[in-house]
């Protein structure tokens, strides 16, 4: 049944600028202040008020315009967007219609294995609404009180093409997307926070048809999995209302993550249903070149060119560059661990790669921790590669000093020494604890001179306990097999 149609998806994201003050006041942004501490006359919409562009704002906006290679609109106008909502204390947003800031741009993902270039279609700018609360914790109010801490807080509107195919691909998207603005540090991203919100338009049509089908608008999902399941459940609502000969209407539609159903809020107004006009208190914006130029350069290595350099530079296979780049602290503490190391061996890249992935991700996810707020730091984890590859300490060893760097935050070296873990690689004291073991393993010794190699094992075996686990491995093998010849 689902081979009978095609998915479509088209995502509109509102990430919250991250500036200091709001878009056209000078009102806090701050979001943890009391309700309502953060307003003015301006952004609370008081007759007579003029609004002043927050330059920073419009900086941020372009500055994520060139980093997913938007072309920037030398002139640009802002509108009014009309509706009545208790939010809403203008009556109006000021927002853009028919010249946003930036337009047609692209975001690469990687789905299914391949990279895919997603449409970006535009990139404007609006200021947020209040809020309104129902319930205080978890009880009910028998009224509703509104916030307007959040109105006038500057948001960019990032609308893709309608280009994805699968629930995945829109999770590839939106992953792909805030960590574009975590490299360039335009958004904080926070979605607990709602400075990341997506509402999700989706459609189906019979595989083979050129014409878009009808679509519905998804809003309320707070996190990147909440909009893949929504998108999960509205594929298979679409599916089962036409194969029952039903119709899709075009609606806005909120996810309810409790229930893990979509359900119909109100039907989607048109654009003519807003009565868009320009903004007369604001005069259009001119941009030029220089303006754009000087924040071209402010933009860092973004995470796909970052992943290329990790493979060349370092030759990491492309599973392990993926994971890292995935998240712009990680890939810091990457190389920053790989900067303290001695750079000698040439496996030392992948070692750390495997440490960092595993060992260490593991067990900040255990702990609940973020990498930023990891008790290893990232030179001392450098440095615990270094005294593998160095044949200080045996791999097996690196898993208690580990251990004890995550629980203490103490350097290697201290925990090393402090435990007396450092690895035996004294030829002669390795021959005596060989000699011993032989000795203790008449009948092993009998069998491997029989011919039976794998009878070795167990007087390596014997060699690693009596030394505690520090006997240099590669050294015991040999020491063994010379001594037993
Ligand atoms: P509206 O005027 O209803 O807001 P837009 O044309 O502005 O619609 O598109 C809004 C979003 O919906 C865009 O991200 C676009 O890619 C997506 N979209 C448009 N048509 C469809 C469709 N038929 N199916 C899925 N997504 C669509
Ligand atoms: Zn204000
Ligand atoms: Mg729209």
């Amino acid at each position: 049944m689902k081979n009978k149609y095609e998915v479509v998806i088209g995502l509109e994201v509102h990430s919250q600028i991250k500036t200091e003050t709001k878009v056209f006041c000078n009102c806090s942004t701050d979001f943890h202040s009391q309700p309502n501490t953060n307003i003015c006359p301006v952004c609370t919409g008081q007759p007579g008020v003029l609004p002043v562009l927050n330059k920073k704002a419009v900086e941020l906006l372009v500055k994520t315009a060139l980093a997913l290679d938007c072309s920037i609109n030398k002139k640009s106008v802002f509108a009014r967007k009309q509706y009545f909502y208790p939010d809403l204390p203008k009556n109006y947003q000021i927002s853009q219609y028919e010249l946003p800031f930036a337009e047609h741009g692209k975001l690469n993902i990687s789905a299914d294995g391949k990279i895919k270039s997603i449409g970006i279609t535009r990139i404007h700018l609006e200021e947020d609404a209040g809020k309104l609360l129902h319930e205080i914790g978890s009880r009910q109010l028998d009224c509703s009180l509104a916030d307007y801490n959040r109105t006038g807080i500057p948001l960019m509107e990032i609308v893709s093409e309608p280009d994805m195919r699968s629930p995945q691909e829109a999770a590839a998207y939106l992953t792909a997307l805030k960590n574009l603005i975590e490299y360039i540090e335009t958004s904080d991203c926070n979605m607990e926070e709602g400075k990341f919100r997506c509402d999700a338009n989706i459609s189906i049509r019979p595989v083979g048809q050129k014409e878009f089908g009808t679509k519905a608008e998804l809003k309320n999902m707070n996190s990147i999995s909440g909009v893949e399941e929504a998108l999960e459940y509205e594929v298979q609502r679409q599916i089962e209302t036409v194969e029952n000969g039903g119709k899709i209407i075009q609606e806005t539609r909120t996810w309810d993550p409790n229930e893990k159903i979509t359900k119909s809020m109100r039907s989607k107004e048109n654009a003519h249903d807003y009565r868009y006009f320009p903004d007369p208190d604001l005069v259009p914006v001119n941009l030029d070149d220089v303006f754009i130029e000087n924040i071209k350069i402010t933009i860092p290595e973004l995470p796909e060119k970052r992943k290329e350099r990790l493979i060349q530079e370092y030759g990491l296979p492309e599973y392990d560059a993926n994971v890292i780049i995935s998240d712009k602290a990680l890939v810091n503490f990457y190389e920053d661990a790989l900067n303290n190391t001695a750079k000698d061996a040439e496996n030392i890249p992948k070692l750390i790669a495997n440490w960092l992935t595993t060992e260490l991700l593991g067990k900040l996810n255990n702990a609940k921790l973020t990498i930023k707020e990891s008790p290893v730091k990232a030179e001392y984890l450098g440095q615990l590669v270094s005294f593998i590859s160095k044949g200080t300490i045996s791999g097996k060893i690196a898993k208690t000093v580990f251990e004890e760097m995550f629980n203490t935050n103490k350097d290697p070296e201290t925990i090393i020494k402090e435990k007396g873990l450092v690895q035996i690689s004294d030829e002669n004291e390795i021959i005596k604890i060989c000699q011993e073991a032989a000795d203790e393993s008449p009948k092993a010794v009998a069998e491997y001179k029989s011919g039976k190699e794998r009878a070795l094992g167990a007087i390596v075996g014997l060699v690693m306990k009596k030394s505690k686990g520090k006997a240099n491995p590669q050294m015991v093998n040999k020491i063994l097999a010379d001594l037993l010849k």
